[in-house]
């Protein structure tokens, strides 16, 4: 038997909805040609940033505010496991219970067990974007036990057996005649005269859920923020669906990312000003739900936390990457991104879409899957998101970073990539004076491909990737080169006289 003593260990990565099926250039082909998903994304994401750019400009310390978020966060992520053990000390000295999850397997077992224990087999749910990363519900499906989504927008996108899109408007490839279809399919007992005026989609939906509210023994949750100093969890919610999930049932289990801390409730009043302005455009948010473990005669008395790693812990230990961690889900990056708002969410195959996603998920699950080492070339590095980003993560700067190590991990493989190949070409072609002039030699042969129309729309081989979503304008007549030559032979001035030689 051999005893290994301080091995390093691998990173644990993510599991769950957190690979894409399909590379991001495949995903987002398929997706363009949904002229309706993007007519829809246009008109939301241009109506959400507008609004955020009037409420932010409204406050002369937006920008001291971003800074203040970003160092809080910069401070919860140098000290991690020690504000875990000083939350979960508080948590669990007011009655609460922690559970602790290395990956999505784990925390989806944890919840199983703990609805099993109440001998139910339906549950309420409100939005949570850590249940999505680790798959909870269809997991929970596969147990035989029903959960149901009671955000207006993810209910919508549960009863169409879809997924959301967007990390903060779950149906923002829907509009209101396909939400009205759904409900005329999907939604038991519905008014089948229901038409698509918003508010009697809505009232449609109360009904719905009103029922399920009252008749749930457990409801299940995520969370914005936890505060280390009293073990205090919060949820911000616009609909009070999440008031009634984590008041009602008897029950509550609220699954976490460990990155939600906050050391102290000061920190609150950043937070509570960035989050709302940046993801729904208001000064405030409709409802702020907060709890501290468990009050007796009030509210759920079984009160369990599971905390999830998921990968979390790979993306820490990534030194220029980390900083994704800081996200508070508020979605200003992709209302603001060009790629997305023309491909969608779905294109990114990640619960996580947009500019967030096309780091976090790789820094999550590892450059080195497949599928998700073609999301850092998801972004034209325009920049927008940086701005838009209340907590000032520099995704533009990270995902360079997650370009770089992408390709440096496929170095040494067999067979070279398109990308090596043509860069020992560039190589070669800028490294003498001599070489670009060969290659300039080819000139006339371009124009000839060109033809007529002056531009070149399919090339061979390798090379094909480049003309698959643009043209190559054709090659001019003269280089450079060949211009400067030419221009500097003409001036040239006569040479001087030799000596002895006369002159006129
Ligand atoms: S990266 Fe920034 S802008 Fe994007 S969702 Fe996270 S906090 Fe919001």
């Amino acid at each position: 038997m051999s005893t290994y003593l301080g091995m390093p260990t691998l990173p644990v990565y993510g599991k769950g909805n957190l690979n894409a099926v399909d590379s991001f250039p495949t995903a987002a082909r398929r997706e363009l040609g949904n002229a309706q998903l993007r007519a829809n994304l246009e008109h939301a994401t241009h109506t959400i940033r507008d609004k955020r750019l009037r409420v932010v400009g409204e406050l002369p310390d937006w920008e001291d505010l971003r800074s203040a978020g970003s160092a809080v966060k910069e401070s919860v992520m140098a000290r991690l496991p020690e504000l875990l053990e000083e939350f979960e000390k508080n948590f669990t000295a007011r009655g609460g219970i922690i559970h602790w999850a290395r990956d999505a397997d784990e925390a989806n077992g944890i919840v199983r067990d703990l609805i099993r224990a109440e001998g139910v087999d339906e549950v309420v749910k409100v939005k949570s974007m850590a249940t999505q990363e680790i798959g909870l519900n269809e997991y929970l499906e596969e147990q035989g036990i029903a959960a149901f989504e009671t955000d207006l927008a993810e209910l919508i996108v549960q009863l169409d057996h879809d997924k959301p899109s967007h990390i903060l408007v779950p149906a923002i490839h829907k509009n209101r005649s396909q939400v009205r279809d759904i409900f005329l399919r999907e939604m038991p007992g519905v008014d089948p005269d229901l038409t698509n005026e918003p508010a009697k989609l809505a009232e449609a939906a109360r009904s719905h859920l009103r029922r399920k509210f009252l008749s749930s023994k457990v409801a299940i949750s995520g969370a914005n923020f936890a505060i280390a100093e009293s073990g205090t969890l919060a949820v911000v919610e616009s609909e009070g669906n999440g008031r009634m999930c984590l008041t009602l049932p008897e029950t509550l289990i609220t699954v976490m990312g460990v990155e939600k801390l906050l050391p102290a409730w000061s920190d609150l009043e950043v937070f509570m000003q960035l989050l709302p302005r940046s993801s729904t455009g208001e000064r405030m948010n409709p409802y702020t739900s907060l709890w501290t473990g468990v009050t007796e005669g009030d509210g759920p008395q079984n009160v369990h936390l599971v905390l999830v790693d998921n990968g979390r812990s790979a993306a820490l230990a990534d030194e220029m990457g980390r900083s994704a961690l800081h996200c508070i889900r508020c979605s200003a990056c992709m209302n603001v991104c060009p790629v997305y708002e023309r491909t969608g969410g779905h294109a990114y195959g990640s619960t996580y879409p947009g500019p967030i996603g096309a780091i976090l998920s790789p820094l999550m699950t590892g450059i080195k899957s497949e599928e998700n080492s073609s999301l850092p070339y998801a972004s034209s590095l325009c920049g927008a998101c940086y701005d838009a980003c209340p907590v000032k993560i520099n995704i533009p700067e990270i995902l360079v970073h997650l370009r770089s190590v992408d390709v440096e991990s496929k170095r040494g493989k067999k067979l070279p990539t398109q990308m090596d190949v043509l860069m020992k070409g560039a190589s070669w072609a800028f490294s003498r004076g001599r070489n670009l002039g060969l290659l300039e030699k080819g000139l006339p042969l371009g124009r000839l491909a060109a033809g007529r129309k002056r531009k070149i729309t399919k090339l061979p081989g390798i090379a094909a990737g480049w003309t698959q979503s643009r043209d190559i304008p054709a090659p001019p007549a003269q280089s450079f080169r060949d211009w400067w030559a030419k221009e500097h032979e003409d001036n040239r001035p006569a040479a001087a006289p030799a000596q002895g030689e006369k002159t006129a």
